[in-house]
């Protein structure tokens, strides 16, 4: 029993084992979303949020889950566009669902959950900055290409241009073996929406 294909939480009480352990893609990302959602954690236990969020991306499919009922589902307000799955218990982020993934893919922050296999890829871009706290950002590279925002048809167009990107973030060809994330959140059952407004400190 000494698979190296599992996300868990921080104190143990649930966690999901993918069948394809290889990290797709990686960003850094610099969004509001990301930091307000940790930091709300953080108010519940779970770890104090970067500025800026390693963020790797693993194909949606899950062998096994454990932990069900520890597991809850939550959206940042009415209008929400991300799913997170946390730990009731910890407040560890252990799988983020967006509309852009397709159910193709999910997303997972390193630093906000465990994983006994490696997921540290170099990053494809740093994205969001216009979120950034900072007037002066010091980045770990100098040539990784940089997003303010993806608000302009330019930007978007640039971002998806950065291979793979665009393959995942499109339907995907083949069907999971296991469940998807999305499948998990259904059986996770409602989600529970925070009404944190936009932007908001906490
Ligand atoms: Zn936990
Ligand atoms: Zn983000």
């Amino acid at each position: 029993m000494d698979k190296k294909n599992e996300i868990s939480c921080g104190c143990g009480q649930c966690g999901i084992e993918l069948n394809d352990t290889s990290p797709k893609y990686s960003l850094m990302c610099a969004c509001e979303d990301c930091r307000q959602a940790l930091s709300w954690a953080e108010k519940n236990g779970g770890e104090k949020p970067k500025n800026i969020l390693y963020s790797v991306y693993l194909r949606s499919d899950i062998s096994n889950y454990f932990g069900l009922e520890n597991m809850v589902a939550t959206h940042l307000r009415d209008e929400a566009t991300s799913t997170r799955v946390y730990c009731k218990k910890c407040y560890s982020c252990i799988a983020i669902d967006h509309v852009n993934y397709h159910n193709n893919v999910l997303m997972i922050q390193p630093d906000h959950c465990k994983q006994n296999f490696n997921v540290h890829i170099p990053p494809k871009a740093v994205i969001n900055l216009q979120d950034h706290p900072d007037d002066f950002i010091e980045l770990d590279s100098d040539t990784i290409p940089v997003f303010h925002s993806r608000k302009y048809p330019q930007e978007r167009k640039r971002f998806l241009s950065i291979d793979p990107i665009a393959e995942f973030l499109a339907p995907p060809k083949t069907q999971a073996k296991g469940i998807t994330l999305r499948d998990l959140i259904s059986k996770i059952g409602t989600i529970k929406v925070l009404h944190l407004n936009k932007g908001e400190a906490l």
